[in-house]
């Protein structure tokens, strides 16, 4: 009964004049500029999934009693639509995003959204609110989809209701920095995830219980925390909100393997099978923290990179931890880096040829 699915359309009354529009689009930041709609499809054991609709962006009228705000019973996700100089739009691998809700979604006990109404939601909506990508250089408008249990009822147990929505904001670079290198700090007090946890899905709760860690990397003057396994508290596993690449000596690259600990980040993977397309070493494999910091005193280590839908890829220059601080490489952007930024953003701005199709 679930597919397919019509998005009712209900134009804003008060849509946000294109004066100011234009200047908001000029300087957006990240994640602070919402556009006027958004998407909706609820969810109940009746009817399924139903009541989709494109509707003016609003509160969320919510009872106290509604699961999520109790058992945190939510997931999210997070994609950019681009600006094309044809003056199009494009979704960079959305199917991708719809595929890793899904999974979310299962992880958490809840219903999972059949992903062909997750891409149209995006679709539809980034139809209405293109005028929204900002034309600024790295602009784009980054989509929030995300899913919250709304069963009134206190209890612990999967709720049997769902809210599906879509939220866009309008962005420019993630980091103050713009195309800088950023500073890690490595948390050996807390972790992020343990094996059987939830850190392969993109839960709410995760971040939550990241904040403290990345509190503490803004205290000691970091861009970002980077967390190590929770088990042996030394094997690098990923940022708070992105994952991490490093390139060798020999120009192979080395990311940590997916073992459930870690966000399967869509970027990470499309580095992967660019680097493998172009004919590069990449190795998904366990990388310590002291042998991180012994490779980048001995020169063995020469860059390090953060990589995400919002940050794309960001230099790292420098990790500190309890006892002292290491710099990587020159402590810029190295030329790896910054080949593989440009390879990626030409494919995603529609500027290089797009072999894998991702673009769309
Ligand atoms: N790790 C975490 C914890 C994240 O929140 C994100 C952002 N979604 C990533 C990695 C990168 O994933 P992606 O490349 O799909 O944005």
């Amino acid at each position: 009964a679930d597919l397919p699915l019509t998005f009712a359309f209900e134009q804003s009354a008060a849509p946000i004049d294109t004066v100011e529009r234009a200047r908001l689009l000029a300087n957006p930041g990240f994640g602070r500029v919402f556009t006027d709609h958004m998407a909706i499809v609820r969810y109940n054991e009746q009817q399924g999934w139903h009541d989709a609709k494109i509707c003016p962006r609003a509160a969320f009228q919510m009872d106290g009693a509604s699961a999520v705000l109790h058992y945190a019973q939510e997931i999210f996700e997070g994609l950019k639509a681009y600006r094309l100089a044809d003056g199009g739009t494009a979704l960079f691998r959305p199917e991708a995003n719809a595929k890793r809700f899904a999974e979310s979604a299962r992880r958490m006990a809840m219903v999972p959204l059949p992903e062909a109404i997750f891409l149209d939601s995006i679709r539809e909506l980034v139809r209405v609110e293109k005028d929204w990508i900002p034309e600024i250089e790295g602009g784009s408008l980054y989509l929030r989809p995300f899913m919250i249990a709304s069963e009134v009822f206190l209890g612990v147990k999967p709720s049997s209701e769902y809210i599906y929505a879509v939220i866009a904001s309008s962005v420019g670079a993630y980091f103050k920095a713009g195309a800088g290198a950023v500073t890690l700090w490595v948390s050996q007090d807390y972790t992020r995830a343990a094996p059987g946890g939830t850190g392969a899905a993109k839960c709410g709760g995760n971040y939550a219980s990241s904040l403290v860690a990345q509190a503490e990397a803004t205290r000691q003057g970091c861009d970002q925390v980077l967390f190590l396994d929770a088990v042996e508290r030394k094997w690098i596993e990923e940022l708070g909100g992105m994952n991490i690449f490093f390139v060798m000596d020999d120009g192979s690259l080395v990311t940590p393997p997916l073992t459930g600990t870690i966000l399967p980040g869509i970027t990470r993977d499309s580095i992967l099978t660019m680097a493998r397309a172009q004919g590069l070493t990449v190795r998904e494999e366990p990388y310590a923290i002291d042998q991180c910091r012994a490779d980048a005193a001995s020169g063995r280590l020469v860059e390090a990179f953060a990589c995400g839908t919002a940050a794309v890829v960001a230099p790292i220059a420098e990790m500190k931890m309890k006892d002292g601080a290491f710099t990587i490489g020159s402590g810029g952007p190295g030329q790896t880096t910054v080949r593989i930024r440009d390879a990626l953003t030409g494919i995603q701005f529609g500027k290089l040829p797009d072999p894998q199709g991702w673009l769309e």
